[in-house]
């Protein structure tokens, strides 16, 4: 299943394995960094606002656990 907003499980050092959360559209962002690993920013902003139904992503941040976890059972 695809994700909007989660992705991973990615290594932590902390946590072992971490969820994570995306709540900004790729490319966003109030800097260009040059090393940026997604390349150059094309939405440049320092507005907050919020992208998207904060809702929608805890709904897709739920239903991303419960399944990973029935998954381990
Ligand atoms: S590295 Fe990329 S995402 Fe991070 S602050 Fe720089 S431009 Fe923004």
């Amino acid at each position: 299943m695809g994700y909007k907003h989660v992705y991973g499980p990615v290594p932590s050092r902390r946590l072992g394995k971490s969820l994570g959360v995306s709540p900004i559209p790729s490319k966003t962002c109030n800097y260009s960094c040059v090393y940026c690993q997604l390349g150059r920013t094309d939405h440049m902003t320092n507005v907050r606002q919020d992208f998207y139904d904060p809702q929608g992503i805890l709904n897709e941040l739920t239903l991303c656990v419960k399944i990973k976890k029935a998954k381990k059972a």
